[in-house]
């Protein structure tokens, strides 16, 4: 059966009409035949000012948080009422609405009492966010034609207690993608829950992580072993880098699931880092697609891409970084020093992305985040150490830069203005990545975009787009 998952990010959810794009859509992939499972993130900016509620109530600031969910209330309301129009459906989600906001609200109360936000707590609030945009999705389909049914995404995607990037238990979560949606799939009605939302075995609510939609589509997808797996976006697909930065950036045709799990994991937040994972163990093709022009063919993203002319097929940045440096002049080459150092990260839970070691230093680039005085506290117990935050890390993806000679003097040279603090070739030798400052993060984007697409293979650049209308 011809299952594919639908995931629909923020800006396709975010007011009415964008509502009303998603439902024709999803219309048009049931009248080809297709067997949809959607899966949709919160309405756009929704869960940035759910974690404002959170933090206002734990400051002891109640009005402050009940003001932010007061809005957020009436936009959810606005835009359930304007979509459903018939009357018992239409007061059935309005009550829905009340509730949920009802129930949030008294857990801000409660927590500007308390005034302590804990990551559970943080995840639990949150989740209204997708909990109440799913159920507004779900009627304004059944008003439109399509056979939606909403199901709670915690009942399906199980994960572990790891609030706020809970890793899913992908057994239990198969099991329960077969036993709950297969039935209503068969029965030719289409799902919709939210993305990004869990639960532990328990039941307590857990989220997969900022920016987790994505992965959510990917697990149910693979669970229930999908044809294809379609991200819809407000961009036209993965693009040679950030549009946002370089406005004539090109939409990448087709690339392979290696290369997209690198700029993913490297900063293109098109796609959240895990979202590849559940996709290739079923060799399972993931499409990038616009929901405001859904007639784009958008990106695939498939095992083995095609061979592609230029090195590169796209560059992303991953920003909010800091850089450890620890120095010991006697006991960095001996035996078991290493290990000591990432105990230390480990620890702390805290992700490495970059390494570079010397006679007597070793250089580390992490995330910036509330650890690093306690890291670096633990580190100065072996050696000296400074750390230093806001730093960018840019990588440039492509599995053609395999055998080329001279690409990275092409690359330095294209950033010969920027200061380099730190370089890397990963293992995989299809990435080349650097470190900078942040502030010099957008202008080595462009540098090395005008440098590096200049001639953009047509085979797998969509160059047609880049031409000047007649
Ligand atoms: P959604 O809410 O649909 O999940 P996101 O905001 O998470 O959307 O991701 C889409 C955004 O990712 C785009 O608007 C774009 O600015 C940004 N982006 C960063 N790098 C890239 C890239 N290489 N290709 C496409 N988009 C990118
Ligand atoms: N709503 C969540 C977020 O903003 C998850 C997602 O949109 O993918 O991070
Ligand atoms: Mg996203």
């Amino acid at each position: 059966m011809s299952v594919v998952v639908m995931k629909f990010g923020g800006t396709s959810v975010e007011d009415p009409a964008a509502i009303g794009r998603t439902a024709e859509i999803v219309a048009g992939r049931v009248a080809l035949g297709k067997r949809p499972v959607v899966v949709v993130s919160a309405m756009a900016r929704v869960t940035d000012q759910l974690l404002r509620a959170a933090k206002c109530a734990a400051s002891g600031d109640r009005t402050g948080a009940l003001a932010i969910s007061s809005r957020l209330r009436a936009r959810h309301r606005d835009t359930a009422c304007v979509l459903v129009k018939n009357q018992a459906e239409g007061a059935r989600l309005q009550t829905l609405i009340d509730e949920k906001f009802d129930s949030l609200d008294e857990m801000l109360r409660g927590l500007a009492v308390l005034q302590e936000l804990t990551p559970r707590i943080s995840d639990l609030i949150v989740s209204y966010g997708e909990r109440i945009s799913s159920r507004i999705v779900a009627a304004a389909f059944c008003e439109r034609t399509v056979n939606a049914v909403h199901v709670d995404a915690r009942e399906i995607i199980i994960t572990d207690s790891q609030f706020q990037k809970a890793a899913p238990l992908e057994a239990i979560l198969e099991k329960r993608a077969n036993e709950k949606l297969q039935p209503l799939i068969n029965y030719g009605q289409v799902p919709v829950m939210g993305g990004f939302i869990s639960s532990n075995e328990a039941g307590i609510t857990t989220t997969l992580g900022r920016g987790g939609s994505d992965y959510t589509g990917a697990l149910v997808g693979g669970a229930l072993t999908a044809e294809s797996i379609e991200i819809w976006t407000d961009v036209d697909g993965i693009m040679t880098t950030d549009p946002r930065v370089c406005p004539d950036a090109l939409r990448v045709k087709v690339i392979s699931f290696e290369e997209a799990a690198e700029l993913a994991y490297f900063g293109a937040k098109v796609l959240h880092p895990a979202t590849i994972l559940p996709a290739v163990k079923k060799n399972i093709p993931v499409h990038v697609l616009n929901s405001r022009n859904p007639s784009n063919e958008g990106t695939r993203i498939i095992s083995l891409a095609p061979h592609c002319k230029s090195p590169f097929k796209s560059i992303a940045v991953k920003k909010r970084l800091s850089i450890i440096d620890v120095v010991a002049s006697r006991m960095l080459m001996s035996h078991g020093y290493m290990k000591e150092i990432f105990t230390v990260f480990d620890k702390h839970h805290c992700a490495v992305d970059m390494v570079s070691t010397s006679e007597v230093s070793v250089s580390l680039t992490v995330d910036s985040n509330d650890n690093l005085p306690a890291i670096a506290a633990d580190l100065s117990k072996l050696a000296d150490v400074k750390y230093e935050g806001r730093k960018a890390l840019v990588c440039m993806v492509g599995e053609d830069i395999r055998g080329q000679s001279g690409i990275a003097a092409q690359v330095f040279n294209a950033v010969r203005h920027i200061n380099v603090r730190m370089i890397s070739q990963g293992a995989s030798e299809i990435n080349m990545s650097f470190m900078i400052e942040e502030d010099d993060a957008e202008e080595a984007l462009r540098s090395l975009h005008a440098a590096f697409f200049k001639e953009p293979d047509p085979a797998i650049f969509d160059v047609e787009a880049r031409k000047p209308l007649p």
